[in-house]
């Protein structure tokens, strides 16, 4: 079976990382027909506009998608081509695991975590206006609907995963009505899941407490914003953002993407570090129930990792983008002899 795929390269680093891991995936044996699209600021450019619909069209058809990371313009010009596709294609649930890898120097062994974001709402919306000159409004949405929706995504994953507690992450002691709803929320859905234990840290002693020993979490479950920050934060403990994968799951759509941004320091130098992407490619596999291959993919680049010949500069080595993902295939290649 044949697997089409929406690809969408994006900017900065989002090419180089893609040709990476779509190197990997081949190498896996799965057969994948890629369908480029462009989204992003080189996509405004050439289309005029950031998120052209073919781009939706394509991954509403092929309900799964690849992505590298888009750029969108601080203060001013397109709103973020993410938000859109998250909104636009419902993709309400952001999943990222954070997982200690062998070899990688690190303050912290032995971090498991799996954050779960939500991915449509809060101070995402998109809505914000001058109230008069000097003033600015900024609107924070939370609803019932998707709280519940995230709430229940997460338990059904913990039910599923093995996963042992959800640590619930709010600011509710000062927005009272938004995050207290969204408390509101996970507690009803906590009452249906008695084997997953359940608690709730707010936000600015959640981070102090990562810091000092991020193995104290298990899962943890956020609204958009802090999930967001927090995510970074925690992309800290495994190594930097070129280690931490993700998925934006849907009803029916699924798109996966690194945690990492566009990285315009290392764009066009093969100097970025692919495994970000190539774990968020081994998420996609496991997604298609094709979880021998997503297990091949692991191993790979954990004993890439291991050997620690090529390795690119985050991790202290000297290898390019294109040298990793070529050990890695060739591991994986090894492997299926
Ligand atoms: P960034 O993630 O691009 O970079 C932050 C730091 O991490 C930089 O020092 C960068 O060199 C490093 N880094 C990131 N990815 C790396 C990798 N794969 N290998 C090695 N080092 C890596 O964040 P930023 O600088 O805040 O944002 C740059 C642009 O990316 C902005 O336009 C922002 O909007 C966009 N962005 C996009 C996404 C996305 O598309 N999912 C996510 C975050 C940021």
């Amino acid at each position: 079976m044949t697997y089409t795929v929406t690809l969408i390269p994006g900017d900065g680093i989002g090419p180089e990382v893609a040709s990476a891991a779509i190197r990997v995936l081949s190498a896996t044996g799965v057969s994948f027909e890629w369908e480029n699209e462009s989204a992003g600021a080189g996509a405004l450019g050439k289309f005029g506009a950031a998120l052209p619909p073919r781009v939706l069209d394509s991954i509403r058809k092929n309900k799964i998608a690849l992505k590298g990371p888009t750029a969108t313009p601080v203060g001013t010009g397109h709103r973020s081509v993410n938000v859109e596709l998250r909104k636009t294609l419902d993709l309400y649930a952001n999943v990222r695991p954070v997982a200690t890898l062998p070899g990688v120097k690190s303050r912290y062994d032995n971090v498991d975590l799996i954050i779960v974001r939500e991915n449509t709402e809060d101070l995402y919306s998109g809505l914000e206006h001058t109230v008069v000159p000097g003033v600015v409004e900024s609107l924070k949405i939370i609803t019932e609907a998707a709280s519940t929706r995230i709430a229940r995504f997460a338990f059904e994953y913990a039910r599923t995963h093995g996963r042992q507690k959800i640590s619930a992450v709010h600011k509710a002691n000062i927005m009272k009505l938004s995050d207290g709803l969204f408390l509101d929320c996970c507690r009803a859905v906590a009452q249906g899941f008695p084997e997953v234990q359940y608690d709730e840290i707010i936000v600015d002693n959640c981070c102090m407490q990562l810091v000092l020993d991020p193995t104290r979490f298990d899962m943890l479950l956020l609204e958009n914003l802090y999930g967001d920050i927090v995510s970074d934060l925690c992309a800290g403990f495994i190594g930097g953002l070129g280690m931490a994968p993700g998925a934006n799951i849907g009803e029916t759509v699924a798109l996966f993407e690194a945690v990492h941004g566009s990285a315009p320091d290392l764009a066009g130098k093969n100097m970025a570090n692919p495994i970000a992407l190539i774990l968020s490619g081994a998420m996609m596999l496991d997604h298609l129930g094709e979880h021998e291959a997503a297990d091949r993919v692991r191993a790979a680049v954990n004993a890439v990792l291991l050997d620690g010949k090529k390795l690119t500069r985050d991790l202290g080595g000297a290898a390019g983008t294109t040298e990793i993902a070529e050990a890695i295939a060739a591991r994986i290649e090894q492997g299926r002899g």
